[in-house]
C-alpha cells in the first residue's frame, strides 16, 4: 500500500513509498485512511528539524492529522466498521510517568512519549492504518471530510480548557476580551472556542486579503492587522499561536491584568530578540499576568473538539480547508502559502 514517508534529519526526503500492510501489533482496529491534514509540524520534519522513525524502521510514515473509516473493529470496541474515525495522535510514556499513567498523555512529565506521525510510531498517511480501540475517535457521520480539522481542534479544546482552569484562580474571574495571535488553523480555531464561550474575540494576523480576514469576520470575532499592542486592547485571555518571539514578548507585555497567555506556536529557535527581562517580570508581577505553554491533547480534548465542531457552522469549517491535493501531488500539499489555512492530503485519489 502507498504511504506519505520522511526519512527524519534529511530534507527534502519526502517521497510516497510501497509499504507493508499495517501491522496487527500496532491495534485491533482496521481504517482505511482517507485524509491527512497538513501543518507547521509536518513542515518541520519535511525540513528535517523534527520527527524521529519508530524504532528499527529507517523513514517515518507521516501524518498526525488524520481521517479515516473504519475497517474492521473487534467487538466490544468503541467503533464498528463504517464509522468515521479519527486517530489519537500521543502515546504514553511505557514507564509510566504520573501524568500518563491517569491518561493525560499530553502533560507526559519525562519526554518519553511518542506521537504517531511525529515521534517514534508511524503515522496515518498511508491507504490503510491501524490503532488501538483506546486511540480512536468516532466522528459524527454528518461531519464528514470536515473530520479532519479534529485534531487541531483538540489542541485549541485543550488550550481553552487549561485557560480556563487558571482564570479560576481567581473566584471573580470574568473573562471578556479574548486576543489570538494568527489567523493559522490553530489561530482560526481557538478564535472559534472563544465566540463559542459568548466571548469578544480580536484576531491578528500579518495578511490584509486572501480568506482569513472574512473568515474571522464571519466567525462574529474582529480582524486586525495593525500592531500587537493596538489588536491586543488589553485581553483577558491571549492565545498565542505564531509562535514568533517579537510577538510572543509583546502580548505578555499588552494584556490586562490578571491576564492568562496561552502559547501555542512551536518557534524554530536560532533567532535572537533582546528583551528587558527587569521590565517583564516586573509588568508580570505586578499584573499577577500567567504565561503558559499549551502542547497535544487527550482524551477529553477530542471529545471537547467533537462538541465544539459539531456546534460550529459548517460552510465556514469547509473554508478552512483552502487546498486539497491527491496522494500523488504531496509536494504541491507540502509547500506553505500565505492564504493557506488548512491543506489536505486526500489518500484515496
Ligand atoms: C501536534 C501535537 C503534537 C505537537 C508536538 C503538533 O503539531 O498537533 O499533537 O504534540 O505537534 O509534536
Amino acid at each position: 500500500m502507498r504511504a506519505l514517508t520522511v526519512v527524519p534529519g534529511q530534507a527534502g526526503s519526502a517521497q510516497v513509498r510501497d509499504v507493508p500492510e499495517p501491522d496487527p501489533g500496532e491495534g485491533s482496529v482496521l481504517v482505511k485512511g482517507l485524509a491527512m491534514g497538513v501543518c507547521g509540524t509536518d513542515a518541520e520534519i519535511v525540513a528535517g528539524h523534527y520527527g524521529e522513525p519508530p524504532p528499527g524502521s529507517d523513514f517515518l510514515v507521516l501524518g498526525h492529522e488524520s481521517l479515516g473509516r473504519v475497517l474492521e473493529a473487534p467487538a466490544g470496541s468503541p467503533v464498528t466498521a463504517g464509522d468515521l474515525v479519527v486517530g489519537i495522535v500521543r502515546r504514553p510514556d511505557p514507564v509510566p510517568c504520573p501524568a500518563c499513567a491517569v491518561g493525560e498523555w499530553d502533560m507526559c512529565r519525562n519526554g518519553q512519549y511518542t506521537e504517531r506521525g511525529i515521534k517514534g510510531r508511524h503515522g496515518y498517511a498511508s491507504e490503510r492504518w491501524r490503532v488501538e480501540p483506546d486511540f480512536v475517535v468516532r466522528i459524527d457521520a454528518a461531519l464528514g471530510d470536515l473530520g479532519i480539522l479534529l485534531e487541531p481542534t483538540s489542541v485549541v479544546a485543550k488550550a481553552w480548557e487549561h485557560i480556563e482552569r487558571i482564570g479560576g484562580r481567581s473566584r471573580s474571574w470574568s473573562p471578556r476580551r479574548v486576543f489570538v495571535t494568527g489567523a493559522g488553523p490553530i489561530g482560526l480555531l481557538a478564535a472559534m472556542l472563544g465566540v463559542q464561550r459568548g466571548l469578544d474575540v480580536h484576531v491578528l494576523d500579518r495578511v490584509t486579503d486572501g480568506p482569513k480576514p472574512d473568515l474571522v469576520g464571519d466567525l462574529g470575532a474582529t480582524y486586525h492587522h495593525t500592531t500587537v499592542e493596538e489588536a491586543c486592547g488589553s485581553a483577558d485571555v491571549v492565545v498565542e499561536c505564531t509562535g514568533v518571539a517579537d510577538v510572543v514578548f509583546r502580548v505578555v507585555a499588552c494584556n490586562a491584568p490578571d491576564g492568562v497567555v496561552c502559547l501555542t506556536g512551536v518557534s524554530s529557535g536560532g533567532r535572537s530578540i533582546s528583551i528587558d527581562g527587569g521590565l517583564l517580570n516586573r509588568q508580570m508581577v505586578l499584573q499577577n499576568d500567567v504565561v503558559f505553554g499549551s502542547v497535544n491533547a487527550n482524551r477529553d480534548h477530542y471529545q471537547a473538539a467533537a462538541d465544539a465542531l459539531a456546534a460550529a457552522d459548517r460552510s465556514w469549517l469547509g473554508r478552512l480547508i483552502t487546498r486539497r491535493h491527491p496522494l500523488a501531488d504531496f509536494e504541491a500539499a507540502l509547500q506553505r502559502g500565505p492564504d493557506d489555512v488548512k491543506v489536505v492530503v486526500d489518500l484515496v485519489s
